[in-house]
């Protein structure tokens, strides 16, 4: 079915992978999907497409943390309609939806200012359908009211987080939760990193468990198309700090073939080629490891780009989202001079290796995108990656508001939902949420 030269027992994934790709010129015969099934068996991970929900009462756990506007109602939505495909699936089949989520942080009190009964109202109108709205999560009129949901049915719990035990993740509290389902089912990537109650704690107690579409999309993008890229892949990485990207620089290393550096972690790397930074920010206990990851990419051969002009001024005004003059520094920055985005040739050049790639991934802004005159540099990255054919992926966080900022966001294949989740994702390191659902 495949060439046995491809396998190699010292290289189980990649063995796999091109046992994979033999099979798939045969999946019309095999009527399996042989994509969901290496993703997700391979880790142990269910989709809910593997389990049968009819009739059962099915406990998801949303991340519904939308703002509210002064009058209580929701302000954005976007969360709610990103959960809503994995709730009409569900209702489709017949399921009995318990939906949970945080909302603010209310400090385990309850508190009416964090209350989720906006987010009830609007998910009515979404759905077309009534939302019956309980005023807590836990306890005998919960589980009463939940006993008498009919099928096809939504019920919404009051915040989680009005009990300070779902952050303590709480055993008595989480099994509280999972008297309330028959099936648990985790979409709430931007919390998956946490163990909570409702991320961890309860999952023990609930027979099947499975992954929404929200996780099983993060997934496929922040795992399977970076680990294994179709190439040049290339990565640009940016942000306030090179000490909070360790474990994503480390990671990518092993991946990628280009890794363009931006944002303020650029100016420690700076440093460390012996340039001088100005009033830069920088982090002097990270130029030696600056310097280690030079070293180390020549050695592995991927090519690592530094900026090779910078826009600075004198005068950073935050609140007033206002900069001093500008100057652009090519090469060593003056004294006095602080540096808030990569210069235009950087620009240029950036782009035109993010056009000749067919992966790329973004993590973190290559320069001050908060203020407009700071901000072009991730304007460019954006346009740039937005203009690609490859996949686009554009890792949480900050990256995800400097895209839509920059009005390219439909243009992206793949906006991470998750900012400390994602990033941990692409550490390479296991989260607490997706842990706790591997069979
Ligand atoms: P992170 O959360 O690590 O991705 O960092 C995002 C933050 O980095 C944003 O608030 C940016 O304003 C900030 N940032 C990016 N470039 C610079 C720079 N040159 N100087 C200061 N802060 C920057």
């Amino acid at each position: 079915m495949y060439p046995s030269k491809y396998y190699d027992p010292f290289d189980k994934e990649r063995s796999v992978l091109v046992l994979i790709e033999g099979l798939k010129n045969y999946q019309n015969k095999l009527h399996i999907d042989l994509e969901r099934w290496y993703y997700y068996s391979m880790d142990g991970i269910r989709s809910i497409k593997e389990i049968n929900v009819e009739g059962k009462r099915v406990f998801v756990r949303v991340d519904f943390n939308v703002p509210l506007d002064e009058n209580g109602n929701v302000a954005d939505d976007t969360r709610i309609v990103a959960a809503l495909p994995t709730i009409r699936y569900l209702l489709d089949r017949g399921a009995k939806v318990i939906l949970a989520s945080h909302l603010g942080r209310p400090k385990g009190q309850r508190n009416e200012k964090y209350s989720l009964r906006p987010v009830a109202e609007a998910l009515a109108t979404l759905t077309n359908q009534p939302i019956l709205f309980l005023e807590d999560c836990v306890g005998s009129e919960v589980e009463e009211s939940v006993q008498e949901m009919a099928e096809n049915s939504i019920v919404l719990l009051e915040n989680l987080r009005f009990h300070a035990e779902e952050e303590g993740n709480d055993e008595a509290f989480s099994k509280s939760l999972a008297k309330l389902a028959d099936v648990y089912v985790n979409d709430a990537f931007g919390t998956a990193h946490r163990a909570h109650a409702s991320t961890v704690g309860m999952v023990p107690y609930v027979k099947e468990k499975a992954v929404g579409f929200l996780i099983e999309k993060e997934l496929q993008f922040l795992c399977d198309k970076v680990d294994h890229p179709e190439r040049p892949f290339c990565v640009v990485l940016g942000g306030a700090k090179v000490s909070d990207k360790i474990g994503v620089i480390e990671s990518v290393m092993d991946k990628a073939n280009h890794i363009l550096i931006g944002g303020a972690m650029a100016y420690t790397f700076a440093l460390a080629e012996g340039r001088t930074i100005g009033d830069s920010r920088v982090e002097p206990d990270y130029v030696d490891f600056a310097r280690q990851l030079i070293e180390k990419a020549k050695s592995k051969g991927v090519d690592l780009q530094l900026p090779v002009d910078t826009v600075t001024t004198k005068k950073v005004d935050f609140d007033h989202r206002q900069l001093g003059e500008l100057k652009v520094f090519e090469g060593n920055i003056e004294a006095g001079w602080e540096g808030v985005d990569i210069g235009p040739k950087t620009a240029d050049k950036y782009a035109q290796l993010i056009r000749s790639a067919k992966t790329i991934l973004w993590n973190g802004p290559v320069g001050i995108f908060e203020i407009e005159a700071s901000a072009k540099g991730s304007y460019a990255i954006a346009q740039a990656m937005a203009a690609s054919e490859g996949t686009t992926i554009v890792g949480g966080g900050d990256c995800v508001k400097a895209i839509h900022q920059s009005g390219c966001a439909d243009k992206i294949t793949f906006l991470s939902t998750g900012g400390g989740a994602s990033l941990q994702l692409l550490e390479g390191k296991p989260l607490p949420g997706l842990e706790a659902l591997k069979q």
